[in-house]
Parts: C-alpha cells; sequence; structure tokens
C-alpha cells in the first residue's frame, strides 16, 4: 500500500463543517496516512484567521495591555467545534498553560503557532490518528533555516512509530536556543512537504479552497481552463509572477525526494486538481501551461552608442542598483541598449538617486524611465525548441494595437516575459490566453 500525506489549509479546518469534509476525504483513502494542518482559518468574509488573533495576542502583550480577551476567542473556537463534532478531547490544561506562559512574556513564535498546535490535537482527536508534534523533528539552525537532513531524519525516525498521525503545519525548533520558530505566514505548506519527504511519500496532497492552477487570472479570463499538471520549473515561474496557491518553499523538499503535489479542493473532493511533477510529461503536447503577470514596474532604458564594446558597462550599471539595495527583476540587452527593469514599490524613493549615479557614472546618450508598466510571463515547457510560438503571440498582441514596451526570453525557453503599458495588461493577458487556446 502506498503513502499519501495530506496537508489541510486554513479554511480547510476553518469549523465543523470543514472538518466533516476533511474526516471522509481521510476516511475515502486508507492510503491518508499522515495528516499536516494549517490553524483554523476564516469561516465567512469578515471573520478573523486564529494565527491573525494570536498575532493581535502578542502585539497587545507588546504594549502591556492585557490580551485575555482575545485569547479568550481562540479558546472558545476550538471549543465550539469540539462541542459541534463531539470530539473526546479536553484541551483545558493546554489553554492554562498558552494562558499562563503569555502572561510571563511569552515569545512570539511560541504565541503565533499555538493555532496550529491546537488545531493538530483536535483534529488527531476526530479522526483517531496519533498527534505528534512538530516541536523538535522539524528543525533550524541559528539563521533560521530549516536543517533540511537533520529534520529528515527525526521526522522519519519518530513516524515510522505512528502507522497514522496528525502534525502540525508552521513550526519547529531552532536547535541554537530550543524554543519554538515559525515559518513565515502560509508555512504550513511547507511543513507537509517535509513530513512527505520524510514518510517517502507517493504524493503530497494539499488540500486548499481551489482545484488547482487556472491557465490565468479568473479575475481576467473567464473561464480560464484548469492546468491538469505542471512541472516544478513551470510552477515557479508561475508563481514568481504571483500565481500563488503554494508557499514558494514547499517546493525544494518534495523536489528533492522526486515526489509530486496534487493541490485538490476540500471543498469539491471529486476534482482532480494539478498536480506538480518534477520533468514536464513528454506526451502533453500542450503549448502554453499558464499566464501571469503583475502591474507596477519601471524600466529604465540606458542608450549609448557602441555599448556593447564597452567592457564593464552592465557591471558598472548593476553595481549602482546594489549600492542603493535594490532589487531587480530583469536586464533585457541591445547592441546599445540597456534596460533595467525593478518594481515600482522597490524603486519608488529611490529613483532620482539612482538617475544622479547612472547619468555621473555610465555617461550615457540618453535614458528613459516609463514607471507604468505591466510584465506578463507567458510560460510552458511546450514553447522549448518550437518554432512560431512568439510570433503567435506577438501577432496577436499587434492585432489588439498592443505595444510592447520589452521582451525577455529565458535561455531555457519555457518562458517569455513582455513588458507592456498598465492600462493594457488584462487585454493583453485575454489575447495571448485565446491565441493558444482557439
Ligand atoms: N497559520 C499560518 C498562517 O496563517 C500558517 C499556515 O496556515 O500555513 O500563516
Amino acid at each position: 500500500m502506498g503513502v499519501k500525506v495530506a496537508k489541510f489549509g486554513g479554511s480547510s479546518v476553518a469549523d465543523g463543517i470543514q472538518l466533516d469534509k476533511m474526516r471522509r476525504i481521510i476516511s475515502a483513502d486508507p492510503e491518508r496516512r499522515y495528516v499536516v494542518v494549517s490553524a483554523p482559518g476564516k469561516r465567512f468574509d469578515g471573520d478573523n484567521k486564529i494565527t491573525d488573533l494570536l498575532f493581535l495576542c502578542l502585539s497587545q502583550m507588546e504594549n502591556n495591555i492585557p490580551c485575555d480577551q482575545i485569547f479568550q476567542v481562540v479558546c472558545d473556537r476550538f471549543t465550539a467545534v469540539k462541542l459541534n463534532l463531539g470530539i473526546d478531547i479536553d484541551l483545558t490544561e493546554d489553554f492554562d498553560e498558552i494562558r499562563e506562559r503569555m502572561s510571563g512574556g511569552a515569545p512570539r513564535d511560541y504565541v503565533v503557532s499555538r493555532g496550529e498546535y491546537l488545531s493538530a490535537k483536535i483534529v488527531a482527536a476526530y479522526l483517531g490518528f496519533d498527534f505528534v508534534d512538530t516541536e523538535g523533528l522539524i528543525v533550524f539552525d541559528k539563521r533560521g533555516r530549516v536543517k533540511l537532513d537533520e529534520t529528515d531524519a527525526r521526522l522519519s525516525e519518530e513516524l515510522k512509530k505512528h502507522e497514522h498521525a496528525v502534525l502540525p503545519g508552521f513550526y519547529g525548533t531552532n536547535l541554537e536556543t530550543g524554543e519554538i520558530k515559525t515559518f513565515s505566514r502560509g508555512g504550513s505548506d511547507i511543513t507537509g512537504s517535509l513530513v512527505a519527504r520524510a514518510v517517502k511519500a507517493d504524493i503530497y496532497e494539499n488540500w486548499t479552497d481551489v482545484s488547482g492552477f487556472l491557465m490565468a487570472d479568473p479575475r481576467i479570463v473567464k473561464d480560464a481552463k484548469p492546468i491538469g499538471n505542471i512541472s516544478y520549473m513551470e510552477l515557479r515561474e508561475l508563481s514568481y509572477m504571483g500565481a500563488s496557491v503554494l508557499h514558494e518553499d514547499a517546493i525544494y523538499p518534495v523536489r528533492l525526494a522526486g515526489i509530486p503535489i496534487n493541490i485538490r479542493n476540500t471543498n469539491q473532493p471529486e476534482d482532480q486538481g494539478t498536480v506538480i511533477t518534477a520533468e514536464h510529461d513528454p506526451a502533453d503536447k500542450r503549448v502554453v501551461t499558464g499566464i501571469a503577470g503583475n502591474k507596477d514596474f519601471t524600466v529604465i532604458a540606458i542608450y549609448k552608442n557602441t555599448l556593447n564594446k564597452e567592457i564593464g558597462f552592465v557591471r558598472r550599471l548593476l553595481s549602482i542598483i546594489e549600492d542603493h539595495r535594490i532589487n531587480f527583476e530583469h536586464i533585457p540587452t541591445g547592441i546599445d541598449t540597456v534596460s533595467i527593469i525593478i518594481s515600482n514599490k522597490e524603486i519608488e524613493d529611490k529613483l532620482d538617486d539612482v538617475m544622479e549615479d547612472i547619468e555621473a557614472q555610465l555617461k550615457p546618450d540618453n535614458v528613459d524611465v516609463y514607471t507604468d508598466i505591466a510584465l506578463i510571463a507567458t510560460v510552458g515547457c511546450g514553447m522549448s525548441f518550437r518554432p512560431g510560438v512568439s510570433a503567435k503571440m506577438f501577432n496577436a498582441l499587434a492585432e489588439q494595437n498592443i505595444n510592447i514596451r520589452m521582451i525577455d526570453q529565458g535561455s531555457s525557453e519555457m518562458n517569455i516575459i513582455i513588458g507592456v503599458s498598465n492600462k493594457d495588461f488584462e487585454t493583453a493577458i485575454r489575447t495571448i490566453y485565446d491565441a493558444f487556446n482557439e
């Protein structure tokens, strides 16, 4: 029999109704032996996530304001679920201990991790699985990075002893201090990935509230087609451009172990969702896998005659960017031109100083700055070595009178990034989508 790790996000464990759906999913497949849970999320618009309430407790504590009332709301939500589903568990001792530690000024990560801790305890009792705490099993070094191999050894050693287990997402232990340490927000996805690697799972199922990835943002392309399978590399390119369902650090551990990730929908378990695998399936003749993008980038376009003969020009440009501690996105180059593309958020207050340095140090013939650029990535392993893909895209955009301000294609040929004016963003995405979905 195979082994599956199923991670359920905040909306999938938000209340009794969602937990009941989760239980059905688990009992429908005996291979789903290891479950990782987030803290309960929002039950409706305007509701609070448990983790947000815990962050609120923390800021009250930091300002010496009592947080008992907010923590009581947290306790009440868990108690309501327990009563609603008739789960046989007493959380009073846990509540008391957390309250006591908080009154003594408990560390940040301990406080915000308690949502996952309590969630896993209650889910374990509901499913009749063992509760296995990730404290001391997922371990971080003193710089806050997961010690991957040690974590793998500790988790697999422990989980061998449990036929079925529920583990809390989001945290582990800092080996230096011995204290609880959390991942960044949304980090339960990483826990699921580490557990999947440790138990050598056949698949890592990530249960959320959407049926995987769509080819484009449905707010822009109505009825955008679902993506049945996608490679890690394609996903990386699309997530970088804002198509986010999964924490980006969740990919590495399972990728290392060659375990596919399946994004599934707790509210529509019959949907197959998106499967993320190491390699693109060669039998799949699809050209474009997905289209994603973001608005609000700045392009600084620098022109200088015979720039191509000037040694060190690009290095000096990048040093200027580095000196201002700016993160850049792309640097497309021509014979006498080089452009640098930076998100508006990064450069906003620094643009004048950067321009001054460029003029003084690079002595360009001309510099143009555009601050209203949107970037669109068209991604697909099927694009490489296939002639005519960019022609098709550029013709379609030309027919819509969309001016392309920049083009960048990575050497992997699985991604074409174009820059268009912010106002053309939505039309450009729809046009590309239609061109490849006739
Ligand atoms: N509960 C944490 C958060 O809200 C972690 C997670 O759900 O993955 O960010």
